[in-house]
């Protein structure tokens, strides 16, 4: 399998490159080639198998020769070992035909676990293979940093830099990254919002040499291994509610537009899916562009889902040029327009064809969500989830397909947001209870490009040997 580029400029990568490059020179993101395909009856033999197996199916063609089946089976399995549940993302029903995706019960209680559990084992085995370092250097709106620090601390081969909008997540989300004391772990507090800290990394991904020299590597979305990761439990999902032979609704709080748009692959590689609906917060950029067919930047505001308070998707991209027929020069046109005016509009007939609707979710509709669930199902969901929930009902078209919400964050992550809906203050699991009591690490820095290059370059230990 090779990967290439939404721009059109850079050269076509391997799946080992493109895990330790992320984001391509050429300012694009990477695709697969092709689309893996999934036959009926490959999708039925997933029926009964374990996630780690299904993960282990449904990724190999991805992986090219990279990996061999063996190794990579021991992988997914070594990576889901850490999840809580037995089922590791277990499906609860909340009514006829509607269901919650539980994606939260891996180490740090959100989503991205899924995926960067697997990461983590990823840099490992390419890296040993090379005797190689990478400096990793990502942003984090709260979930990803913790996430991703948690699946490489202690990690030789890995320095970790992750820089989040200082005073813009929430406690619990700050300590699980910053209580993490290992010495290649390195918490940076912008003093921006969460598109200032994603603009810096941006910025040093495109500065080549800075990047070469330090060995950059992403662990946000816009690296193919995360999103990769994710469409396997759209499978398992799926699978377990009569797919092949009854198409799915998923209802998908979205910021980044990762983990929709995996499951747009799932699609993509046969799954039969009948609406992708993607779930915004009142930061309502892909709302308005699936609805009006124009993208155009509007400022963040900060809400009580804030993983998904974002002015730009990074993944939005991978995307659009699926949209135009892989054509990478609308893509690259497109993206300077973005840059340059703000905004961009693309053809709604074109996106009428497609499996997606979408909507949006105000502040007073989120917790008034989380406090009708907790009365109509006695479950208390956390605010991302309730946003997945109120455009899930709103968008719905046909009651007789089923429609599974994709929780994305324990409840507890989200404590203050959802104690203010219920009254019922979430408790942590037990391996956290002890967060609040934890030491913390922690630089704060101006929101400056050469200020930030400079911390981490007088850090990282990519030039001494591993
Ligand atoms: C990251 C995150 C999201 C948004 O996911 P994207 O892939 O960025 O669209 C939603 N909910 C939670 C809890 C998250 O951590």
């Amino acid at each position: 399998m090779r990967y290439i580029s939404t721009r059109g400029d850079a050269p076509s990568l391997s799946f080992e490159e493109v895990v330790l490059t992320g984001l391509a020179r050429d300012g694009g993101l990477y695709v697969p080639e092709t689309w893996p395909q999934m036959s009926k009856e490959d999708i039925r033999a997933l029926a009964g198998k374990s996630y780690a197996e299904v993960a282990a199916e449904v990724l190999q063609p991805f992986l090219g020769d990279a990996i061999s089946p063996a190794e990579f089976r021991a992988m997914t399995e070594k990576a889901y070992s850490s999840f809580s549940h037995e089922a590791v993302v277990p499906l609860t029903q909340l009514g006829p035909n509607e269901f919650l995706m539980e994606l939260y019960h891996g180490p740090t209680l959100a989503f991205k676990d899924v995926a960067l559990q697997l990461l983590g084992l990823l840099y490992d085995h390419l890296l040993g293979k090379q005797k190689k370092r990478v400096t990793i250097v990502g942003a984090t709106s709260g979930d990803t940093g913790s996430a991703a620090i948690e699946a490489c601390r202690g990690r030789d081969a890995v320095d970790i830099f992750i820089l989040h909008p200082a005073g813009r997540v929430s406690d619990v989300q700050r300590r699980q990254m910053t209580t993490v004391l290992d010495s290649n772990v390195h918490n940076i507090g912008i003093d921006g919002d969460f598109d200032d800290c994603q603009a810096l990394v941006k910025a040093m991904f495109n500065d080549l040499d800075y990047r070469d020299e330090l060995n950059v590597s992403a662990v946000n979305s816009i690296n193919w291994a995360r999103v990769m990761a994710q469409i396997v439990y759209f499978f398992t999902t799926a699978v377990s509610l009569g797919a092949p032979d009854r198409p799915i609704s998923f209802s998908v709080p979205s910021g980044n537009f990762g983990d929709i748009y995996a499951g747009y692959c799932a699609y993509k590689m046969g799954l039969p899916v009948d609406q992708l609906i993607v779930a915004t917060n009142k930061n309502d950029i892909l709302s308005r562009f699936f609805n009006t067919g124009e993208y155009r930047k509007d400022g963040v505001d900060q809400t009580v889902s804030p993983s998904m308070d974002i002015q730009v998707s990074s993944n939005f991209e991978r995307f659009l040029f699926d949209l135009y027929g892989r054509d990478a020069d609308v893509v690259k046109t497109m993206m300077s327009q973005l840059d340059e005016d703000g905004g961009f509009s693309a053809n709604m007939s074109q996106l009428n064809q497609n499996i997606f609707s979408a909507g949006m979710c105000n502040e007073e509709e989120t917790l008034s969500t989380i406090k009708g669930m907790l009365a109509a199902s006695n479950k208390l969901v956390d605010p991302h989830t309730a946003v997945g929930l109120k455009v899930g009902a709103d968008c719905r078209r046909n009651n007789k397909i089923p429609l599974v919400t994709l929780s994305t964050a324990h409840p507890a992550k989200f404590p203050a947001a959802v104690e203010s809906a219920t009254g019922i203050h979430p408790e942590l699991p037990e391996h956290l209870v002890d967060l609040f009591e934890r030491e913390e690490r922690l630089t704060l820095l101006p929101n400056d490009l050469a200020t930030v290059q400079t911390y981490i370059k007088e850090r990282a230990r990519v030039l001494s040997s591993v």
